[in-house]
């Protein structure tokens, strides 16, 4: 059985026999046309063309959980509370050479991510800080409250997640600021710091979390300030597909609001 790059090489080697001995191949040199042998016109017996070895391996959509709090894919939305509620990682260190503002920890792994991204933004002229990272269950909870207290439940819930809904309790969230006047603002997008951060994201494993226009899915207001930790091949799988939001790639049901 050949492979379709032996089916096609040998379809090429069949062609090219055919028009050298129909003398159809009108601008080969003189010199290097060989003079056609039966043993050219007869079937070749093409050997087939190993598979070329792929650079990247295959994306394997199964590698790790999306339930599970623990995994850099853990998908965290508003039908989907973190399990338990009050989940706290194991692995929080301090990312090492990144202003970071309140001096919050993450998930090791983001943390080694989160310094390679702000260090690349400011290589390249782009200085930022960390504004937000890792929350716990009980700040979540006052946060949350005092949102409520001030602005509604209704208004909170576009804006702040729930005890236990919020992404940066799996401690792979980071919030990043330019020091500019778009702190926690939509306008950071527009930023020349939000352009950079949401263009180079996925080269760390980050995501745009929250994008514009997704409002629908995510269940929240546009956040370009907000980078989640997915791990680079993740990243760069929903960048070739084109795909925005973790809702969307893994199949899972919108999110536009909380079941009650
Ligand atoms: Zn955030």
């Amino acid at each position: 059985m050949l492979s379709s790059h032996g089916r096609r090489a040998a379809a090429l080697a069949g062609g090219l026999a055919l028009a050298l001995s129909a003398g159809l191949v009108a601008c080969a040199p003189e010199a290097t046309v060989p003079t056609p042998s039966p043993a050219d016109t007869a079937a070749p017996t093409a050997t087939p063309t190993p598979e070329p070895t792929p650079l990247v391996p295959e994306f394997d959509p199964s590698a790790h959980s999306i339930d599970d709090p623990t995994s850099i894919w853990v998908v965290s939305n508003k039908l989907r509370p973190l399990t338990p509620v009050d989940f706290a990682p194991e692995d929080l260190v301090m990312p090492e050479g990144v202003e970071n503002e309140f001096s919050q920890p993450l998930r090791e792994a983001a943390a080694r991510a989160a310094e390679q991204f702000v260090g690349a933004a400011a290589v390249a002229g782009q200085q930022v800080r960390i504004i937000s990272a890792y929350r716990d269950y009980d700040t979540q909870v006052s946060l949350y409250d005092g949102y409520v207290a001030r602005d509604g439940q209704d208004a909170a819930d576009t804006y702040s997640a729930r005890p236990g809904h919020s992404e940066h309790q799996t401690g792979l969230v980071i919030d990043l600021d330019d020091h500019g006047d778009c702190y926690l603002a939509a306008c950071f997008g527009e930023t020349p710091a939000g352009s950079w951060l949401a263009l180079h994201a996925f080269e760390y494993g980050f995501i745009v979390r929250y994008p514009a226009g997704k409002e629908d899915v995510t269940g929240f207001m546009p956040e370009p300030w907000h980078f989640r930790y997915v791990g680079a091949e993740l990243a760069a799988e929903m960048r070739d597909r084109r795909i925005t939001t973790l809702e969307e790639f893994f199949e899972l049901p919108p999110a536009p609001g909380y079941a009650q």
